[in-house]
């Protein structure tokens, strides 16, 4: 049974143990419309794509003509208006297609955010209806070589030299990077004053910038169906008018985009353990041992009731952190930590578990399990580690 059967027979037997107490209409419209692109779009296509590596924009872009590239950016720029909620159920949604497909989609909504929330009118209008449509791929820059973790003491320096900016420094790590070619738009955080995050600004640098150049695309355990690669500047020259945001505001910036990024992860990771566990499920009602179905053995069925009870649970925390976030509650970005940390750690025990129920068909890569597992584990490591 390869890993489409295993999801269609899940939703054959109407398996998923998802509760969607307490959404509105409007929100169950918009996470069947997110599931129905997920299983048509993704679901079919997500094995091959991890296997050669394919990081597919074409399905980037038809999620984008769905409102899923803008999708908390204001409707009178361009974005699509929903809520955190709204698309942390989205992402949850894409992710039971493929968790890296719909991390990177996290990725480049937290960047077209962050150009709605801090950016001038001119930057608004030039890049958000592009990146609406996807037309421009974006690249959230942060972590470097020498710092992931204590990110403030980033080195990548931005001088000015004429009307002009001029970046020297590297990236490590960067999601997307280096698809796109000159439509793509690097969000740069770099150094234009003192030490400390109060000396950092944030760039709008475009892909064909004179001084941009890329590393090769990281070998990965996971991740496989987008391209992480080093971003370097050699003197990359950005026009005044890229700086985002005022003078060393960079880092809180890119820290309040972070709460986003976490509760959207967090909702990848949800999103590839509800279809490890609806699979396993699957499994279990097909697979005999001892003369019996697995399901029918008390000790497996316990299993299966503590993996959809931890994933309840920390979905329950993730909505209430977006909620949070809605509200501009002012403990969201400690709950967006908490809710990011305990998702992720509970997505990834419960896909380990869900491949363990297949036994030795859990390790073979047709059947799926292995990369959901392999997807997952790097949800507990970015956008904070755990
Ligand atoms: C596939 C992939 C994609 C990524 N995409 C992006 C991207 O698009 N943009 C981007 O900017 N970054 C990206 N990252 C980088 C990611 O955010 C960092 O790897 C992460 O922040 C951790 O930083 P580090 O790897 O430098 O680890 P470190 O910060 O060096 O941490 C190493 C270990 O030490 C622990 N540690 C660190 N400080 C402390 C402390 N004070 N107390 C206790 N423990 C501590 C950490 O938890 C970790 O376990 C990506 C990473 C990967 C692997």
């Amino acid at each position: 049974m390869r890993a489409k059967c295993l999801v269609s027979l899940a939703r054959k037997l109407a398996l998923s143990t998802y509760s969607t107490t307490g959404l509105t209409a409007e929100q169950l419209a918009i996470r069947e419309m997110a599931t129905a692109f997920a299983k048509n779009e993704i679901t079919p296509f997500a094995l091959d794509w991890d296997k050669d590596k394919f990081f597919p924009v074409e399905t980037l872009r038809a999620a984008a003509a769905l409102g899923l590239a803008a999708i908390y950016v204001r409707e009178e720029s361009g974005g699509a208006g929903l809520s955190r909620l709204d698309a942390a159920l989205i992402f949850e949604a894409l992710a039971t297609g493929c968790p890296t497909v719909a991390a990177y989609l996290s990725i480049h909504n937290m960047c077209a955010w962050m150009i709605d929330a801090f950016g001038s009118d001119a930057q608004r209008e030039r890049w958000l209806p592009r990146l609406a449509r996807m037309q421009f791929l974006t690249s959230y820059c942060l972590t470097e070589p020498g710092c992931g973790s204590d990110a403030a003491a980033l080195r990548t320096r931005a001088v000015t030299r004429g009307d002009s900016y001029f970046l020297t420094g590297e990236k490590q790590f960067i999601s997307g990077a280096g698809a796109g070619g000159d439509e793509h738009l690097y969000l740069v955080m770099a150094r234009t004053g003192a030490e400390g995050p109060s000396g950092i600004s944030a760039f709008l640098i475009e892909g064909g910038s004179a001084g941009l150049k890329f590393g090769q695309n990281e070998r990965k355990m996971g991740w496989n169906a987008q391209p992480t690669r080093a971003v370097i500047f050699d003197d990359c020259k950005a026009p005044a008018e890229s700086m985002l945001g005022p003078e060393g505001r960079g880092f809180a910036m890119a820290m309040a985009a972070l709460d986003g990024g976490r509760l959207n992860i967090g909702a990848c990771s949800l999103g590839g353990a509800q279809a490890a566990l609806d699979g396993a499920l699957a499994y279990t009602k097909e697979r005999k041992a001892f003369g019996r179905r697995l399901d029918k053995f008390q000790a497996l069925q316990f299993r299966l009731a503590d993996m959809a009870t931890e994933l309840e649970a920390a979905r329950a925390l993730l909505w209430r952190a977006a909620s949070a976030l809605d509200a501009g509650a002012e403990d969201a970005g400690r709950l967006c930590a908490m809710a990011k940390r305990v998702a992720t750690d509970v997505g990834f025990s419960v896909a380990d578990d869900a491949l363990q129920l297949l036994g030795g068909y859990g390790y073979l890569c047709d059947y799926g399990l292995e990369k959901i597992v392999r997807d997952l584990r790097v949800h507990r490591i970015l956008e904070g580690t755990n």
